[in-house]
């Protein structure tokens, strides 16, 4: 129950944070290499636990944009592949430049999406059917992830096939 509730107020904070961010947004230059691996280093102990298969391809690249946003955007992907992919699955990070732009994409061979589902996935509170319900959440990660990615006029891709894997792929 704490782990849930501290998540949860994670989750509050990041929204009060777009709320008062809305006007002016600020930015400065971050190393988008260290950031991913402090997401991937607080990620390690439940990558063990599910004995994932975890590979990577990060560039080291600087970037001037909003931390806190980025953060909480390339999080909840890496969160989201690593709750919904079983034991002993595959998860696959990376991050590179492309003509001035920042792509960065996780993909899981968990169990897909639907194209239905597809549709439904960044809405407030969506969760896929209670097959899933075992994994907790709020339904809540991707409404914020795809509000941050618009508030920096990036976009968002997703690729997804039911019952082989889906990758997220953020352009910034
Ligand atoms: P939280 O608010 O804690 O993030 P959540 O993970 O349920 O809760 P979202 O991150 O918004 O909410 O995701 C919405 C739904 O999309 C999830 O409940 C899950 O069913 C589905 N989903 C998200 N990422 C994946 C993924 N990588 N593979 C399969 N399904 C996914
Ligand atoms: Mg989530």
């Amino acid at each position: 129950i704490n782990k849930e509730s501290s998540r949860l107020m994670n989750l509050v904070q990041d929204t009060l944070l777009l709320t008062k961010q809305n006007h002016r947004i600020d930015k400065k230059k971050i190393n988008l290499t260290t950031l991913i691996q402090n997401i991937l280093q607080s990620s390690g102990p439940q990558i063990n636990e599910k004995s994932l298969h975890f590979e990577s391809q990060i560039e080291e690249i600087t970037f001037k944009t909003n931390e806190p946003m980025v953060h909480s955007i390339f999080e909840n992907l890496i969160e989201n592949a690593i709750k919904y992919t079983p034991a002993n699955g595959q998860i696959f990070v990376s991050l590179h430049l492309e003509q001035n732009k920042v792509i960065f994409s996780v993909t899981d061979n968990g169990p897909g999406l639907s194209e239905i589902q597809k549709e439904r996935i960044f809405d407030r509170f969506y969760r896929v059917d209670e097959s899933r319900a075992e994994v907790s959440g709020t339904g809540l990660g991707l409404a914020i992830v795809e509000k941050n990615v618009q508030e920096l006029h990036g976009t968002i891709d997703v690729v997804s096939i039911l019952g082989k894997g889906t990758t997220f792929t953020v352009n910034l």
